[in-house]
Parts: structure tokens; sequence; C-alpha cells
């Protein structure tokens, strides 16, 4: 048993956030719980709803406290992926129970635990060296396991259009992936998705001569992408990666040649690469592997690729580095590995880095966490408050 009041108690926090079923896009009550918490803890809070065509409407929420700079913002989420058949969890996906020194529930790691253990952290810190000489922001969303059309994006133009400028920011995603301390993440690889469509002609299996197979071009297309590795990474990145996901001829006959192809391929590439960079490279690399005989083929790119990036901010990674170590033991891993995040976003603001909770179970069935893991993670925010601010 403690003695510590709900405010200050990391499980407690996290136990109340999995009790909201906020399955994108509900709130659930998670931000109303949030911002009741932040408000008790003397935070100026907005919840800001954010609308589009044909969308729901999702709760985002925004929290400050402070005056000027340095101006810290913690980001992170309070939605949750569904949590698939309830009958196939241990404990209730949205009871919040504790057993086996775990908090079990949807969310726990993924990440209402992160958003309870920098609530905690701050409520502990002002509670022990008052104010902060500067300021310490939430900004929350409901979007991000969903389209995150109406979360980060929008929230961040809400916040700088009322004047809000980040120095630094912490986004609270599960990043180690076996222990607490293993590693911060300090970018990340760019994404771009494209697809090539093959148009031959459509004619009967036994007389080749009179038509034209797109799988003959498409095969050949496909071998290309995938002969040479597109770079062997760098200090900083991993090497970049293509992957054909999908080939897609719809041919349920035996006798007929098609008359299209289409393969669909998703590229995670470094700082080696802009994305005009990449496009240009892969366009090179189809127009050399046909022939005169090959079928026409197209290539389109996504829209929604994004560039890779990498922060280099010495304050921001060594006061994190440095508190991680002091109470893990551990020196982490600076990585950029792993998929994007809402970070892809935040960095055209501010110097961005992601530190929070072990992601081994998060998205699955039986989603925990360790009760001890939530009052080390909390005792990390509260050193890197102390050093950020230089209170310590
Ligand atoms: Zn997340």
């Amino acid at each position: 048993m403690t003695n510590m009041t709900a405010s200050t108690d990391p499980l407690a926090i996290a136990a109340a956030l999995i009790k909201c079923p906020s399955v994108t896009p509900a709130e659930g009550g998670a931000i109303y719980y949030l911002d009741g918490l932040l408000e008790a803890a003397g935070f100026e809070c907005h919840r800001v709803k954010f609308s589009e065509p044909g969308m729901a409407d999702v709760v985002n929420f925004f929290a400050r406290i402070g005056d000027g700079g340095p101006h810290l913002v913690f980001a992170g989420h309070t939605d949750v992926v569904p949590p698939g058949d309830a009958d196939d969890w241990s404990h209730d996906p949205f009871a919040g129970r504790v057993a086996d020194g775990m908090l079990w529930g949807r969310g726990a790691v993924d990440m209402k635990g992160g958003v309870a253990c920098f609530a905690a952290a701050i409520t502990r810190y002002i509670a022990r060296h008052g104010r902060p000489k500067g300021t310490v922001s939430f900004l929350i969303t409901g979007d991000e396991e969903g389209p995150a059309v109406n979360g980060t994006v929008k929230l961040l133009a809400w916040a700088q259009q009322r004047g809000e400028r980040f120095d630094a920011c912490i986004v609270g995603e599960p990043t180690n992936p076996r222990a607490l301390g293993d590693a911060i993440k300090v970018g990340r690889r760019g994404s771009l998705s494209g697809t090539v469509s093959v148009r031959g002609q459509q004619g009967h299996v036994a007389y080749p001569h009179l038509a034209r197979n797109p799988i003959r071009t498409l095969t050949k297309l496909a071998a290309a992408l995938q002969a040479e590795p597109l770079d062997h990474g760098n200090d900083r990145f991993d090497p970049s990666n293509l992957e054909v996901i999908s080939v897609d001829v719809g041919n349920t006959t035996w006798n007929l040649i098609p008359a299209t192809a289409t393969l669909r391929f998703n590229i995670r590439f470094n700082d080696i690469w802009s994305r005009d960079s990449l496009e240009a490279h892969v366009g090179a690399l189809l127009a050399q592997a046909v022939g005169p005989d090959d079928a026409a083929y197209e290539i389109e790119f996504e829209t929604t690729s994004s560039d890779s990036f990498l922060t280099r901010s010495p304050e921001l990674i060594d006061a994190l580095s440095l508190a991680i170590e002091a109470e893990t033991g551990r020196r982490p891993e600076l990585s950029t590995s792993g998929g994007t995040s809402d970070a892809r976003f935040i960095k055209d603001y501010c110097p961005v880095v992601e530190f929070g909770l072990v992601g081994q179970t998060m998205h699955k069935v039986d989603e925990r966490v360790a009760v001890a893991d939530l009052e080390t993670l909390t005792r990390i925010y509260e050193r890197f408050l102390e050093r950020f601010f230089e209170a310590g």
C-alpha cells in the first residue's frame, strides 16, 4: 500500500484510463478524466473537437502549465485499438485489473500507461519544485490508432494559432522492445508506397502470339525492384527496404491470358534518400527492366508517403538518456527503427524523441504492463523534467 494520492500514482491513473472504452474514434471518458486530473494539478485545459465530412468527430486535448520557455510538450493518445474477442483475454480488457504484478487491459502500454506516467511525473514535480521555470504541456489525441485525420496534425496547428511555441517534445509511445531503458527513438524511416500497373492484351492461352501477357512484364518489373539492396544503411539508420506487398491479376480462368496485372510495394527508407530521389530511382529500375517486346506499364506513388527524419538535440536526448540510465542502470540505444508515429508530424514544430513503456504486448490480446515499470517510467520522466528545467 502507498499513501500516494491518485494524481501522483501512475497505476491508479492508468487503471482509470483503461476503464474508459476509448476505441478510436470514441472518447470513452478518457479525455474527460485527464482533463479533471490535470485541472486539479493547476493546468489550463482545452478539449478540442475536430470534424471532417464523412468521418466521426474526434475529441482531442491540450493542457498547459507555466509561462514562456523552455516549453516541453508531452505528446500521446488516449484512443486504443479494439480488443478483439474479450473472451480471449485473461482479464476484461476494460476493467483495469491488477494481477500477478501486472496491470491488464487495452492501452496498458499503447499508450494509456505512458500518459499516466507523465501525468504522475509532472504532478510530483510540481509538488516538489513548484511550477516549472518554463512551460509544460500535454498534446493528446483521440485519433492516433485510426485515420489520424482529426488528431495530431490539426491539434498542432490549433496550438500554433494560439501562439504556442514548442522547444522540445517527448512522445510516450512504447519504444522499448524488451525492457525499460532499451531504446529512445530519435528518428524514423520514411515510407513510400506505389502501384505498378501493366496493360497487356487479353487473348486465348493457346494463341499467345495474338495476345500480350502482362504477367511476363510484371514479373520482370518485380524482379528488378527486388534485385539489389537500396543501400546499406549508415550509422544512424538501418538499410532501406523495399517489399512487394501484393501481386494482383485476378484471373480465375485457365484458357485466358489476362489484360492487366498490378503489383503494390512499400519502401521504408533512411536519410540517404529523399522521397523525390527514391521515386526517381524506382522509376529508373523499372525503365531498365523492360524491352521492346514488353507490355506498357505505369507507376503511381501514394500521396501519403512521408520522409525520414532524425532529431539532433543534445539537450533533449542527453537529458532523457541520463534520466533513463539513472533509474534503470542501462544506457538506451538511440534507435530509428520501427514504424511511423505522430512524431513525423511533430518534427516540423520542434525536436522530438519517443520514449515510453515496453511494447511487447501492444495491440495484442492480454496487453499488460508491469506495475513496477509504471513507477520506473514515472521516475524517469520526473528526473528528466528536473534536468530539463534545471530544478534537480
Ligand atoms: Zn500508440
